[in-house]
């Protein structure tokens, strides 16, 4: 049966994805009561029928029934053997980084989320990690960064905010010949398990924060670690324990129940964000549209061979001056003007002053993040009022009295 992603040249879509979100991990039978929601076990301890013998869980920091839920259905929706919850995308970006030690080198894609640039260079290089950033969509580029010290490659794709694809195969299998042991890591955050699966395509260790679309509803901030290899998983699963940075059981369920809409949710912000993009696109007001999902993006084709589809993240350079993106962004009245992304509202941002302000403004000159750039993340609202708030907003915008060269 075709669908709209195989249709447009998209991979196609993951097998029983549906299904196996909407059953792995919340099975009826594993309660004594039959429910067929799993309920909230905020229990922290768990009785033990002799000293060291319990029925699985014993201290809710390293276990607990509703993140076991949550896990097991994370583990199936990416390919993966196994999953550990954390308490934030960063506590899992942080549990990760313990994997390794002082002197180890990390490379990672020099355009990532803001906070994930400010963890490894004021935080795990001030403690003695070897920090190095390289542009990871030139694969020459990772050849040449790779050092003798190299432990972890970190890749974001779509990176965030300018939207670049890294090639997920062509990386892992550059680093693995290199080196069978670096850990490759995927930061699936804006693609979710729905448009892509890094594991498949060679990396070690697949990464979302589920505060964006896994949850999908703005109202959990939450880590997820996917990954099929044993070694790994053991010491991973310790640290999430040693550590301690592990989600409460309520935002467990939370996120759990997101996920049973996850596959129908992204079909509509791939829609509403192509229809988005061809509008933005068209218009004499926008300078440039930044979108995996149009042919003018410059890894659409590599888009359509690793992934299933796209999210709702556009990214466009506004014609004219700050003052014209601060007007639009101000007078946008369906979007809010807030950080974050993935949710089902449609959110509009300044990733020079707001997500991005802790980058550099070298960096960010060199990264493309200038005064212009906004970032979009397309809800599920109706498209033509989505189309319609950006019109009058771009409006407002050329309407203020600063030159602006059209
Ligand atoms: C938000 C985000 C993170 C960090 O996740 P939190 O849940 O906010 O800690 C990491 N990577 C990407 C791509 C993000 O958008």
């Amino acid at each position: 049966m075709q669908n709209d992603s195989s249709a447009a040249g998209y991979q196609p879509l993951f097998k029983s994805f549906a299904t196996d979100a909407i059953h792995v991990g919340s099975e009826p039978e594993q309660w004594n009561s039959r429910a067929v929601v799993p309920p909230i076990s905020l229990s922290t301890t768990f009785k033990q029928h002799g000293p060291g013998k319990h029925a699985g869980f014993e201290y809710s920091r390293s276990g607990n029934p509703t993140r076991s839920c949550l896990e097991r259905a994370v583990a199936a929706l990416d390919g993966a053997q196994y999953c550990l919850a954390l308490a934030s995308g960063l506590a899992a970006t942080l549990t990760i980084t313990h994997l390794f030690k002082a002197g180890d080198g990390i490379l990672c894609m020099n355009d990532v989320y803001g906070g994930t640039n400010r963890y490894f260079r004021k935080i795990a290089a001030e403690v003695g990690f070897d920090v190095s950033f390289a542009d990871l969509t030139k694969l020459e580029l990772l050849k040449a960064a790779l050092k003798p010290n190299t432990k972890m490659v970190w890749i974001e794709t779509p990176t965030n905010p300018t939207m670049k694809v890294v090639d997920i195969k062509g990386c892992a299998d550059i680093v693995h010949e290199h080196n069978k042991d670096i850990i490759v890591v995927v930061d699936n955050t804006f693609m979710s398990a729905y448009f892509q699966r890094p594991l498949a395509l060679g990396a070690d260790i697949c990464m979302h924060s589920a505060t964006k679309y896994m949850n999908g509803h703005s109202d959990v901030v939450m880590g997820l670690i996917s990954l099929n290899r044993d070694d790994i998983y053991e010491r991973l699963k310790f640290l999430q324990n040693a550590l301690g940075a592990v989600p409460s059981p309520f935002d467990c369920y939370m996120c759990n129940r997101g996920l049973k809409t996850l596959h129908v949710r992204m079909k509509q912000h791939f829609k509403n964000a192509m229809a988005v993009a061809q509008f933005l696109e068209a218009d004499p007001r926008v300078d440039k549209v930044i979108f995996p999902g149009l042919p003018s993006h410059p890894q659409h084709e590599l888009t359509k061979r690793q992934c299933t589809g796209c999210p709702g993240m556009i990214t466009f350079y506004i014609k004219g001056k700050l003052e014209h993106a601060s007007t639009f962004l101000s007078s946008l009245k369906l979007f809010a003007l807030a950080e974050s992304l993935g949710g089902y509202e449609s959110l509009a941002e300044h990733p020079a002053i707001m997500t991005h302000a802790s980058v550099s403004e070298n960096e960010r000159k060199e990264l493309g993040i200038s005064d212009t750039l906004i970032r979009l993340s397309v809800g599920l609202e109706d498209e033509e009022d989505i189309i319609a708030d950006l019109d009058q907003a771009l409006a407002a915008a050329v309407s203020i009295s600063v030159d602006l060269n059209i």
